[in-house]
C-alpha cells in the first residue's frame, strides 16, 4: 500500500528524498500549489516524479457532504480510505482592519475546525460524538487532509491568514503523536504556514498529557472544556473528570507556556437548569484566580434523543456579565452554523442515519 505523503514534515521526507531542495519544492506543490498528482510537479526530475507517484499517495480522503450554513459557516464531511467518516467546519467570521487612511475595510476571517479521532473514548453526557464510541485514531496525514481540502475546495491562497481549532470529533489529546506532528506540518513556512500561535488544542482535561504537551513546547494555543465548575456535577457530564479531577487540570494548566499575548481559554457548556446558575459563574471566578484566562460560552446544542436542552439566552447573558463585572474576560460562542447542526459529531450522526 502506498504512504500518504501529508503524513510527513520536511525533515522526515529528507531521510529519503534528496537533495534537501527537492524535498522544499515538493512542500510547495503540495501545500500551496495543491497539485494531486506527483506528475504535475514540473521542477522535478522526471523519475523522480514517477518514483514518488509509486510510492504515496497525496489525496486519501474524500467530501461526502458538504452543508452551507446562513453565515456562510461550511461543515464537510470526510469519508477515509476505511470508509469511516469524521467532520471539519469551516467558519467565516467578520474582521474589521483599517486603511492606512483610516477608513475600514472588512475582511473575512477564517477559522478551521478539525477532528482528531473517528469518535472519542471520553464519553462526555452532553456529546454526539461519544454516542457512537471510539474507532480509531486519525493519522497526522488525515488531520493535515482535511485542512488542505478545505483550502482547496475554497481556493484558499496558502498566504492567507486562517486559524486552526482542534475542536472537531475526537479528543486530541488521546492521539497526542499524531496531533503533534500535524501541528508541525502545518507551521512550515514552506506549507501552509500557520504558525501554532494560530492553532488551539481543545482539551476535556486529560492533565497528564496537558503536561506531555507542555513539555513538547510547541508554541499552541490551550482550551479547556471545563463545563462544571465541581467534580460532582463534572463527573457525571464527563466521566474522565474520575481520573481527572478539576485540581489536577487547574494545576497542569498553570504549568502550560503560554504565550505572552494569549491566554488559556476555557470553554462551558452551558446547559439549561444544569450549569446556568450565578453560584457556578461565581465559583469560576474563584477557580480562574491567578490564571491569564478567557472564558468561551458554548450555548448547548440539542439533538434528536439528547436528555439535555438549550440554555436560554437571558440566563447565558446574566452568566456572562457576572464574569465580566468580576474583571474575567468572557465571550458568548455564537451558534455559528447552528443551521446545519454545527457542533460536532452531528453531521457524521445525521449522515450515518440517512444510510441506514
Ligand atoms: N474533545 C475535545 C475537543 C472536541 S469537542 C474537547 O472536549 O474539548 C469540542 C467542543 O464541542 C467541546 O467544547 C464540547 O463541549 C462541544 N460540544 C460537544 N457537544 C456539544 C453540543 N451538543 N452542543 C454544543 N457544544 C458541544
Ligand atoms: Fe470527546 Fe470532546 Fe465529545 Fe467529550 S466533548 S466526548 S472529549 S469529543
Amino acid at each position: 500500500m502506498k504512504k500518504h505523503i501529508l503524513n510527513y514534515t520536511k525533515k522526515d521526507l529528507e531521510e529519503f528524498i534528496q537533495p534537501k531542495f527537492r524535498v522544499k519544492q515538493i512542500f510547495s506543490w503540495l501545500y500551496q500549489k495543491k497539485v494531486k498528482s506527483f506528475l504535475d510537479m514540473q521542477n522535478i526530475p522526471k523519475d523522480m516524479r514517477q518514483k514518488l507517484e509509486d510510492k504515496f499517495d497525496i489525496r486519501t480522503m474524500q467530501i461526502v457532504s458538504k452543508q452551507v450554513s446562513r453565515d456562510g459557516s461550511i461543515k464537510y464531511l470526510f469519508k477515509l480510505h476505511d470508509g469511516h467518516t469524521v467532520e471539519a467546519v469551516l467558519l467565516k467570521m467578520k474582521d474589521k482592519e483599517y486603511n492606512e487612511d483610516g477608513s475600514i475595510k472588512h475582511l473575512e476571517k477564517y477559522t478551521v475546525c478539525v477532528s482528531s479521532q473517528v469518535g472519542c473514548k471520553v464519553g462526555c453526557a452532553f456529546c454526539l460524538t461519544a454516542k457512537g464510541g471510539f474507532i480509531r485514531d486519525l493519522s497526522a496525514g488525515e488531520i493535515v487532509e482535511q485542512i488542505v481540502q478545505i483550502y482547496d475546495n475554497n481556493n484558499l491562497e496558502a498566504n492567507r491568514r486562517v486559524n486552526i481549532v482542534y475542536m472537531g470529533m475526537g479528543e486530541p489529546l488521546d492521539n497526542l503523536e499524531n496531533l503533534a506532528q500535524a501541528i508541525k506540518i502545518f507551521s512550515d513556512i514552506d506549507g501552509l504556514a500557520i504558525s501554532p500561535h494560530r492553532q488551539t488544542v481543545s482539551t476535556s482535561g486529560l492533565s497528564s498529557k496537558i503536561e506531555k504537551l507542555a513539555k513538547l513546547d510547541l508554541g499552541i494555543n490551550l482550551a479547556i472544556s471545563l463545563h462544571a465548575v465541581d467534580d460532582e456535577l463534572r463527573q457525571k457530564l464527563m466521566p474522565i473528570n474520575k481520573a481527572y479531577n478539576i485540581a489536577s487540570i487547574m494545576e497542569a494548566v498553570r504549568n502550560f507556556p503560554v504565550n505572552l499575548r494569549k491566554k488559556v481559554m476555557f470553554e462551558y457548556l452551558i446547559i439549561k437548569d444544569v450549569n446556568d446558575d450565578l453560584e457556578s459563574a461565581k465559583k469560576l471566578v474563584k477557580l480562574l484566580n491567578g490564571i491569564p484566562s478567557k472564558v468561551n460560552l458554548i450555548y448547548f446544542n440539542p439533538y434528536e434523543g439528547s436528555e439535555f436542552q438549550r440554555p436560554s439566552e437571558a440566563d447565558v447573558k446574566k452568566f456572562q456579565k457576572y464574569l465580566l463585572d468580576k474583571g474575567v474576560l468572557c465571550t458568548i460562542r455564537e451558534s455559528k452554523g447552528l443551521d446545519i447542526s454545527a457542533a460536532c459529531g452531528q453531521l457524521r450522526e445525521q449522515n450515518l442515519g440517512e444510510k441506514q
